[in-house]
């Protein structure tokens, strides 16, 4: 260490309790008890700045974009193309060309599927994925295997829900044209390692999309240190809007791609006999966007940038490592994802109580966790249960969260003797 960085003062701690009062959702009492809100992984709650700038956009700004000349279509326009530019510096993309916006990660994925894998994959080809990735980073896969022969080929996760990097190198093949798999797995918590899968994937020659739906709250993410083709997110993962996420394509491949969806926004000229497209991001984008959603993704950014994703990270692993203890300190209790590098997801079992009768217990002591398959039903078919209790912690969680949780878990025990 530098002696410059010897003197310098030590960081505050991550004051999360000083975070919380940024989300004023949280302030609210459910079923008699202050709610605690352990369910960021199916979606983190808004903070202040991205209320105010939404109900700003709205309050002040609100046309159509793109087409109008008066001043309100201009600064609606402003702030859409605008919220690209924070969108793109945020991922650290090349151009905002390279920046589509779309209703979410699910939106993403489908694009990719139908207009890059569509019209290029032929039978004998392969699609490589893993077995921890949640439904919408598999289904349009098997779709687009039906509609061209192509094949899907799944590399597999060993006991602790870590990807068997030796199979997947091994499932690689001149014949994989496309790798999709998650950066973290939202059943699991793993966290993949993208970076050596791009390259590896890269060395075979096969395009590479990332799934961030899980990773972009929780890491700094930068789209060509990871040399990915693609990469998808959802902004209501990252403290913003629901229904606006954004596809990152470089922009070779995306200028190579036809247009997902026509109709209005994605066009040049239209005839009857011959329309053109528009150029990129818009060839992608048909329709009236989602305005305000970007405004407030582009809010949610700026957001977290302020607290600092590094912080954000290194609380969110300290909860995480707190929960895991007190956990493993209650009777019949089993963790559920054991990977060495993990997120703040925490999904689990207790022996004797369905999931979903623990996730109603909880509620009922104001703690609110997700149960279910979480969109990952080949996970649970691997651990052979039906389902997983999943706590998830965000910038807002506290010490005292990981408290109600551990004793109202110890009450289900009671409960469930
Ligand atoms: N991938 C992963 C890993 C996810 O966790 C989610 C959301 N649970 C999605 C994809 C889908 O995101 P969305 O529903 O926002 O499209």
């Amino acid at each position: 260490m530098s002696a410059t960085a010897s003197l310098a003062a030590p960081r505050p701690a991550f004051d999360a309790a000083r975070v919380r009062r940024d989300f004023p959702i949280l302030e609210q009492r459910v079923n008699g008890r202050p709610l605690v809100y352990l369910d960021s992984a199916a979606s983190g709650q808004r903070p202040l700045p991205v209320l105010r700038a939404v109900e700003r956009y709205e309050t002040h700004c609100h046309a159509n974009v793109h087409r109008g000349v008066h001043a309100l279509s201009q600064a609606a326009t402003e702030a859409f193309e605008g919220a690209r530019e924070r969108v793109r510096r945020f991922i650290n993309a090349a151009s905002v060309r390279e920046i589509v916006f779309v209703r979410g990660t699910t939106e993403a994925i489908n694009l990719v599927a139908q207009s890059f894998g569509r019209p290029r994959l032929a039978p004998g080809e392969e699609i490589l994925i893993t077995a921890l990735e949640h439904h919408a980073n598999i289904v349009p896969w098997q779709m687009v295997c039906e509609q061209t022969g192509a094949t899907l080929k799944v590399a597999p996760i060993d006991r602790r829900g870590e990807l068997v990097l030796d199979r997947f190198l091994e499932l690689l093949s001149p014949r994989t044209r496309v790798v999709a798999v998650a950066q973290v797995s939202n059943a699991l918590g793993t966290v993949l390692p993208v970076k050596q899968i791009t390259d590896a994937a890269h060395a075979r020659g096969a395009v590479v999309l990332i799934d961030g739906a899980q990773a972009i709250p929780h890491s700094r993410i930068d789209v060509r240190e990871l040399g990915c083709d693609f990469y998808a997110f959802s902004g209501h993962k990252l403290y913003g809007p629901t229904g606006i996420g954004v596809l990152y394509g470089r922009e070779e491949l995306l200028a190579a791609m036809p247009p997902w969806q026509g109709g209005g926004d994605m066009i040049r000229t239209v005839s009857f006999e011959k329309t053109t497209y528009n150029d990129l991001p818009w060839k992608f984008e048909a329709g009236t966007p989602n305005i305000s959603g970007a405004v407030g993704l582009a809010a949610a950014m700026d957001y977290v940038k302020d607290l600092g994703l590094a912080a954000i990270a290194g609380h969110e692993q300290r909860l995480l490592e707190l929960a895991t203890a007190g956990l493993a300190r209650i009777a019949g209790i089993r963790i559920i994802g054991t990977a060495v590098r993990k997120a703040s997801v925490l999904s689990f079992t207790m022996e004797g109580c369905h999931p979903h009768d623990l996730g109603t217990i909880l509620d009922a002591e104001g703690v609110a966790i997700r149960t279910g398959h979480h969109c990952a039903m080949p996970v649970m078919t691997f651990f052979d249960i039906p389902a997983t209790a999943r706590a998830s912690f965000g910038c807002y969680n506290t010490e005292e969260d990981v408290e109600a949780l551990l004793a109202a878990l110890a009450k289900a025990r009671e409960v469930f003797g």
